[in-house]
């Protein structure tokens, strides 16, 4: 006993994500001061290595953390208020109407809280955000322990939380600015979509997110009647837009892009963009199938978004994952479209990858940061196993989650403790926000 870490995680199956589709049977991951220092067979490591603290997971698979690409945190708080309605009468008949009457710093902050609980239950470690008070959004991440990219959100039209697009871009600034020395907090420029934002402020997006080198996140091609609408508008379809205004590049992360002709994927490509999929919210909206498997095939990073509660109506990625796997197959016709693995690698690396964290996160790999989700797999409905790739696709669910790290702290432990925040005052913040809509 020579060696101190500060955490052993001794796992049945270790699966890395990188390299592809490799599993490790019986090993063991290291972590020291936040990283993950090492990955070795659990025989050699119980002989040779010490820790503060070890946790022994004899049916479990350990993985990354899962990535959530794309989600609107605070609208936890309108789950369930409005279904089974397309994208554009959802938004103006339901949304819309409900965030200009409630939406502030506390309502953000609440949602947001709520969110970040339900995340880090079912194994998300990193979350891609975008929504009205990204400050408030910020401190209830901050509180909760997850890894956050919070989105600089900006619009043309006024909401009770800023007047116009310079208005937006000001105050989410300021929460950079506040934010910025703590660790897991992170910041995005997100115009929230090109239907909803001008030339003008897209150039202004551009050179911040030029000069402060930050991803720019924006809902792109969701669908046909925001294309018709662009065509009719601008006389291009948002994509070509978009290229013509200089905003592909390789730190975009354009979310949905269901609907793209071969020009559009073309663009994606030979700009190096990356894609957001959200599988069930395309699906409950009724927007369309995109074209992943396309996508994928032209070389483009993908990555899985749950979108926000109020359009899914879960933030559940192990069911993004076997969404995401199912849909390319029916969509398709072909049922080796989107593997398991392929799935798997959307949910951590490749969104990773598209917020320019793959060197830091994604994959369990020495010098990472030690952001890891364990699942059982021990019980009735996960045996037998042949393949523990295939069965977090296609069997297990966030239920199965027993274990979450984010820099090495435990986050979730036995699948029933969310440290730092009680359950009961969840609900009670739950029941608040409905009653307040009630009235
Ligand atoms: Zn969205």
């Amino acid at each position: 006993m020579n060696e101190i870490a500060d955490l052993l995680i001794h796992a049945r199956w270790v699966i890395p994500v990188q390299p592809a589709g490799v599993v490790l049977d019986d090993h063991t991951v290291v972590v020291s001061k936040g990283r993950i220092t090492d990955i070795l067979p659990s025989a050699d490591a119980r002989g040779r290595l010490a820790a503060r603290k070890v946790f022994d997971l004899p049916d479990h698979v350990l993985m990354p953390g899962l990535v959530n690409l794309h989600t609107h945190a605070a609208m936890n708080l309108m789950r369930g208020l409005a279904d089974d309605l397309p994208l554009m009468r959802w938004l103006q008949e339901a949304i819309w109407p409900t965030e200009s009457r409630h939406v502030s710093a506390a309502f953000v902050h609440d949602g947001s809280l709520l969110a970040a609980a339900e995340m880090l239950r079912g194994g998300i470690t990193t979350c891609n955000d975008m929504y009205f008070h990204p400050e408030a959004a910020a401190e209830a991440f901050a509180t909760a322990g997850i890894r956050a990219v919070v989105g600089i959100v900006m619009l043309e039209f006024p909401t009770p939380y800023a007047s116009d697009a310079d208005d937006y871009l000001r105050k989410g600034l300021a929460a950079r600015d506040r934010w910025q020395r703590e660790p897991l907090i992170e910041f995005a420029i997100a115009p929230h979509a090109p239907y909803t934002v001008s030339d003008r402020s897209f150039a202004r997006a551009l050179a911040l997110a030029e000069e402060l080198e930050l991803p720019i996140h924006i809902h792109v091609h969701e669908t046909a009647g925001e294309i018709a609408d662009s065509i009719t508008t601008h006389g291009l379809r948002p994509l070509a837009r978009l290229a013509r205004l200089g905003l592909l590049g390789e730190n975009l992360i354009g979310v949905h892009a269901v609907h793209l002709d071969d020009a559009d994927i073309e663009l994606l490509a030979r700009h190096n963009c990356s894609v957001a999929h959200c599988p069930t919210s395309n699906m409950k909206l009724a927007s369309g199938i995109a074209p992943i498997p396309r996508l994928l095939e032209a070389g483009i990073r993908v990555g899985l978004g749950t979108d926000g509660a109020a359009s899914n109506n879960r933030l559940d990625l192990f069911q993004e994952m076997r969404h995401a796997a199912l849909l390319a197959k029916v969509g398709s016709l072909d049922a080796s479209a989107v593997p398991a693995h392929a799935a798997l690698h959307m949910a951590t690396l490749g969104g990773a990858d598209a917020l320019g964290m793959a060197d830091r996160i994604g994959s369990i790999e020495p010098g990472k940061a030690a952001d890891l989700c364990a699942v059982d797999l021990g019980g009735l409905h996960c045996r037998p196993c042949f393949d523990p790739i295939s069965h977090l696709v296609y069997v297990a669910g966030r239920e199965n989650v027993s274990h979450v790290w984010v820099n090495g702290e435990t986050r979730v432990d036995k699948g029933v403790q969310l440290l730092h925040i009680r359950d009961s005052e969840l609900l009670r913040i739950a029941s608040v926000w409905q009653t307040r809509f009630g009235n």
